[in-house]
């Protein structure tokens, strides 16, 4: 399939270029976000009855996984108002035309943090309190907060989006998983940005501001860093940005090989399996121990899932690809082939998030009518029962998303495998079992 060039279409370059139509959902999103911190802070303590855990956790996370990212890859931080209100107070400006001088510090982020490191560490510290996380309000709503908090910090300390770029836990795995999407931004014409003068894209005009996730739009060939937030679009002074609708997965035809993004596959593939086991599995002792923060069991829990993403699956994936040799070292292969887990760590996600959101959508409901838990009745469905949905559909579609994870990922080993000259046939074995594994935990 050929690319097709959304931005030809009138309407749609319009919309992205005009900073109206973005600011409008950003002010929705961010009154959304303020009330779910509320929400979690003031509301009531049980969960399954609060806004904050109800939108946040079952409606967002079902937004985000099952259509936001598969679909338009980063498109959920097109929209995302987490870094507002750091950047506003950047700019000192909401809409006016740049103003050159920093108002803040304006620091570059040091070399050694410009990397994912810091994102697969503050995604694992959620997940590994995440029993809690989905089931208290209070904490989502500090979580929430401090989330806020950070990047307005980061913003008065380091120059662009920093949180975005290097901590936000959200970001990383979107991130990861946006080079699936069939969804890009990318250049026109190379050769019109090699003779561009004073590169308004990266470093700001009056039209706009320098890309606010510090890439240089005119060298990008994958989605990972790009924000989507469409401040080249406005800058570009030679119309050369096109929002392309391509095949699925077409950044994954070059595989990465940087050991942090390799990791990160690892760190989801791991998790989605793990949170399978202990959130829709029947072993109550496992629930135990992941909800007892702080207890011998809890810190037992931690080890274990720690020792499963960071020795037991790339420990196994190493010993798999050790005869796949040639001349690249083994650290290359490692990360190159790793890129075939990209697409199945996404469909476990939506197969383990198939279940939990089905189970739990009706919830939404009376969220809706009574958000803060305080007896109100807002559309008269505060009383709606709690059952699960499409209780029938659930497996078929699980094993759908599982077994076409497989085949997808076994086609991203053979090219992976192909760049690097080597067999796919372990990864692909690898693959295979890691959805063995997953189908009996979901099935
Ligand atoms: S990286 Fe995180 S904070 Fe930044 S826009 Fe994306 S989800 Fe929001
Ligand atoms: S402003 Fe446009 S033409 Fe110039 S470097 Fe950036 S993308 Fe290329
Ligand atoms: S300015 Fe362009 S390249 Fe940079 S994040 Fe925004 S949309 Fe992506």
């Amino acid at each position: 399939m050929a690319k097709i060039e959304l931005t030809r279409i009138p309407f749609i370059k319009n919309a992205l270029k005009s900073r109206y139509p973005q600011l409008a959902v950003f002010i929705v999103m961010l009154i959304g976000y303020i009330f779910a911190i509320l929400a979690g802070l003031i509301g009531t303590p049980v969960g399954s009855h609060n806004f904050s855990i109800v939108f946040v956790w079952i409606a967002w996370w079902a937004i985000l996984i099952l259509v936001a990212v598969p679909f338009f890859g980063r498109g959920w931080c097109a929209v995302c108002p987490i870094p507002l209100p750091g950047e506003w107070l950047q700019r000192g400006a909401v809409l006016s035309p740049p103003d050159k001088r920093p108002k803040w510090l304006n620091l570059r982020v040091p070399k050694m943090f410009r990397n994912i490191w810091l994102q697969n560490i503050s995604f694992l510290l959620l997940a590994l309190f995440s029993s809690v996380l989905l089931t208290t309000p209070n904490i989502t709503g500090v979580v929430l907060a401090t989330m806020l908090f950070a990047a307005i910090r980061l913003s008065t300390v380091f120059e662009r989006r920093a949180f975005c770029r290097y901590l936000c836990p959200v970001g990383g795995f979107i991130g990861l998983y946006s080079q699936t999407a069939p969804i890009e931004l990318r250049i026109k014409d190379k050769q019109v940005c090699v003779t561009c003068e004073g590169k308004p894209c990266y470093n700001g005009s009056q039209a706009g501001y320098g890309c606010p996730w510090d890439v240089f739009p005119g060298g990008l060939t994958k989605n990972t860093y790009c924000g989507l937030c469409m401040e080249c679009i406005r800058t570009c002074p030679h119309d050369n940005i096109a929002v392309n609708l391509r095949p699925f997965s077409a950044d994954l035809a070059k595989p990465s090989t940087r050991m942090d993004e390799a990791f990160k596959a690892f760190i989801m593939l791991g998790s989605a399996m793990i949170y399978a086991g202990i959130l829709l599995g029947p072993w109550g002792i496992l629930k135990d121990a992941a909800y007892n923060v702080g207890t011998d069991a809890w810190f037992t829990y931690v080890a274990a899932f720690l020792a499963i993403i960071f020795v037991a699956l790339p420990g196994l994936f190493t010993v798999g690809i050790l005869h796949t040799k040639n001349t690249l070292p083994l650290k290359q292969r490692f990360a190159s082939l790793s890129t075939a887990l990209i697409p199945l760590g996404l469909m476990f996600w939506v197969a383990f998030s198939l279940s939990f959101v089905l189970t739990n959508a009706s919830y939404i409901l009376t969220a809706l009518s009574d958000p803060l838990g305080l007896g109100w009745n807002l559309f008269g469905t505060a009383n709606a029962t709690w059952q699960p949905m499409l209780t029938s559909m659930l497996a078929p579609a699980q094993t759908l998303a599982l077994v076409g994870g497989l085949i997808w990922s076994a086609r991203t080993a053979q090219k992976a495998a192909g760049e690097v000259k080597v067999s796919p046939i372990p990864v692909i074995v690898y693959c295979f079992i890691a959805t063995c594994l997953m189908l009996w935990l979901l099935l």
